[in-house]
């Protein structure tokens, strides 16, 4: 129903409202839902009819094999959940009790969980406008004034812990400026944990994200761009680190035919061989579940040029995003419009999501070590994720 124009311009969530409309009809719609468009029921049923649904089997074998060779990683270890993949990963980086891991206060609290777990303390870091992920010149001038340089790393001047790792995150799919944080953190002795959580299919100019540090991670949960019903991976080039990995999240179990020995305290993280099956499938979907994004955020982005206080998010430059989340960033004057929005958003059947609470201010988290956040803060505030499946473009 076309209203006759007034002279008192429309809220800006009626405008956002109509927008989303245009693209996506007056259907309800989830902020993420997975697509199945291949071969997931046919590997299932190979799965359960072989017996092998849990702890053993060759999909496992496969599943890893396809990883690695989609990302460019020499090896994949696939794990129960990205979360997990993450603190065995911080192990394996060497992180200790004790020590500062620095990480964008702006992402999952499950990048933060992974360093508790170890006993270490998140430390956080600002946020860059261009990419949503670890802004490396303000993480250079941070660390250039808490960091005392000593012969075997860097230490906090304040708290006096080693700070041992920099985990940098790649925000809803979009690659973080990884080169430079990599060189900064070989300046400071830091291992790279690269939390690639959200951007499977996402390029650093042509090497994929995850592959850049000692290890990165992968997560397949529900809500990702392929899942396996719960999942994730260790990615690293370093074949020790790779067996390591492999050993310790099938409990630390010594090959033998018969006996039981445990060499060290393992986890177990193995990812069930049914899970694995369908990821297997899923991953040859990865193409069209690209190109459908990709679809969607032109779709988007045509419908959003002529709301000006709003900005659809692009992949940074020189790098190729999954766009996994399609994320609108509101200008800093309309901040204050982003829950009537949200409300709107959602009272229409569209979901719509705000970015994570930055995790300096959860109560776990509240009295760990945190450099200035101006940008985090002020895009925790002004971030709407909208409706992302890829099947809203691709009707398969
Ligand atoms: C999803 C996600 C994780 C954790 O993955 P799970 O599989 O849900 O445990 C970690 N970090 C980020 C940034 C994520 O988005």
């Amino acid at each position: 129903m076309k209203q006759s124009s007034s002279q008192i311009p429309r809220p800006l969530h009626e405008r956002i409202v109509a927008s989303l409309a245009d693209v996506l009809g007056d259907g309800k719609h989830a902020l993420h839902e997975p697509s199945f468009m291949g071969e997931e029921l046919q590997c299932l049923k190979e799965c359960i009819s072989s017996t092998y649904v849990s702890s053993v089997g060759p999909f496992v074998d496969r599943f890893e094999k396809a990883i690695a060779e989609y990302t460019g990683s020499r090896r994949a270890v696939a794990v129960v959940n990205g979360t997990s993949a993450l603190q065995v990963a911080l192990q394996l980086a060497g992180v200790k009790a004790g020590d500062e891991v620095v990480m964008p206060a702006l992402t999952f609290v499950g990048t933060a969980n992974a360093a508790r777990y170890l006993g270490a303390t998140p430390h956080f870091a600002d946020s860059s406008l261009n990419n949503l992920g670890l802004d490396p010149d303000a993480l250079q001038e941070w660390l250039k004034y808490v960091v005392e340089k000593t012969s075997t790393g860097s230490r906090n001047r304040f708290t006096g812990s080693r700070i041992s790792t920099l985990v940098p995150m790649h925000t809803f799919g979009h690659p973080c400026e990884i080169e430079r944080l990599v060189g900064l953190a070989n300046d400071y002795q830091l291992r790279v944990v690269e939390d690639a959580a959200e951007s499977l299919g996402s390029y650093f100019g042509d090497r994929h994200t995850g592959t850049f540090g000692c290890c990165g991670i992968l997560s397949f949960n529900g809500n990702k761009i392929i899942t396996t019903g719960g999942g994730g991976a260790i990615l690293t080039n370093d074949i020790g680190l790779a067996d390591h990995a492999k050993h310790l999240t099938t409990t630390a179990k010594v090959n033998h035919r018969w006996d039981y020995v445990h060499d060290e305290v393992g986890y177990n993280f193995r990812m069930p061989n049914l899970n694995a099956a369908l990821g297997c499938a899923q991953l040859e979907s990865m193409p069209k579940l690209l190109a459908s994004k990709r679809s969607l955020t032109s779709l988007y982005s045509k419908c959003f040029t002529d709301i000006a206080e709003v900005t659809l998010m692009k992949e940074p430059h020189g790098c190729t995003s999954n766009y996994w989340l399609q994320t609108l960033i509101l200008a800093e004057s309309v901040s204050d419009q982003r829950d009537p929005i949200l409300e709107a958003t959602n009272n229409f059947g569209l979901s719509t999501r705000p970015a994570w609470r930055p995790i300096h201010q959860l109560p776990p988290y509240i009295n760990c070590p945190c450099a200035p956040l101006p940008v985090a803060e002020s895009l925790a505030l002004r971030i709407i994720n909208i409706p992302s499946s890829a099947k809203l473009v691709c009707r398969a």
